[in-house]
């Protein structure tokens, strides 16, 4: 049985607490936690020493070993050699745009699909063309288990006045990690990183009536498709799914909706009220948005 012994400081030991909370064991005496997963048996005394043995300890010591020194690239809260672990990530794409449906998706990425992923081209989607997210994204899907919730404008008017535009976020990007999660039951998840729309207190309130809730330790990060590749995948077939939308109505009613809320959005739907009446934008967009409103005077003065 090998042993690595390491001294870190009382922030990471406490990071060290929350990652390993799932696998906890009694700790043995001067100890203040105690861990075991499948590699080693975690020890942290309250002098600040940390014992990893067992069969495999450098699995777990790598994650904690230069974190103090070499966390440029990771934010504080996130283990260091995070990119490199079994994360499932979560994203939502829609949010912003008056015209489409709201998308969240969840992705979860193996370690052994890190690589082929990154061979792929996935990364930040801010990086990447619609084309590009359009090319790969069929490919993702295939690798990478996922679950994909859509909230089409008509769902969202309904529900919209009953949820503010976070606590949604939050139900949908809960309910897509536990269905997610729900589907893994043979694979390892090291955590979940959630691409960070609130803050973490925020988050839990809005889920304090959800009783289907995800087991595996929730990260919270902003630019999350920068630190896992499963937060750029999730992202990546969230906002090919919103484009899909667009091309399946452009498809069936010969709409060309624009994305976004600008003025050209105003115009557009001034156009579908004079065309169609006010109930019919109530199917394409996001009613509560000021676009209504706007829309609502352009197409007066028109009539
Ligand atoms: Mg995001």
């Amino acid at each position: 049985m090998a042993t690595i012994t390491e001294t870190f400081n009382p922030e990471l030991q406490q990071q060290m607490i929350d990652y390993y909370q799932n696998y906890q064991i009694n700790p043995p005496a001067y100890a203040i936690f105690a861990a075991k997963t499948p590699y080693a048996r975690i020890t942290i005394y309250a002098s600040g020493k940390i014992v990893f043995q067992g069969s495999n300890p450098e699995q777990e010591a790598q994650k904690w070993q230069n974190s103090t020194n070499n966390n440029s690239n990771t934010p504080n809260n996130l283990p260091t050699n995070f990119n490199q672990l079994a994360i499932i990530g979560s994203d939502e794409v829609g949010n912003g745009s008056y015209f489409g449906p709201l998308v969240v998706c969840a992705a979860y990425v193996a370690k052994e699909d890190l690589l082929f992923l990154k061979e792929l081209g996935v990364k930040d989607s801010k990086e990447l063309t619609d084309a590009t997210m359009q090319a790969i994204a069929p490919k993702i899907k295939a690798k990478v288990p996922h679950q994909i919730l859509v909230v089409n404008p008509a769902k969202y008017n309904a529900i919209q006045p009953n949820y503010n535009a976070v606590h949604m976020k939050t139900v949908l990007h809960n309910r897509a990690l536990y269905l997610l999660e729900q589907k893994l039951n043979n694979h390892q998840i090291d955590g979940i990183l959630v691409d960070q729309f609130t803050s973490e207190n925020n988050y839990n309130n809005y889920l304090q009536q959800e009783t289907k809730q995800p087991q595996a330790k929730i990260y919270f990060t902003t630019k999350g498709e920068q630190y896992h590749l499963a937060v750029a995948s999730a992202s990546i077939i969230a906002r090919t799914t919103f484009l899909d939308w667009f091309t399946e109505i452009k498809k069936t009613t010969g709409l060309d909706l624009p994305m976004g809320a600008s003025a050209k959005v105003d115009l557009v739907a001034s156009q579908i009220i004079n065309k169609y009446g006010i109930n019919y934008l109530n199917q394409l967009a996001k009613m509560h948005f000021k676009n209504t409103e706007k829309a609502l005077n352009l197409a007066n003065k028109k009539s």
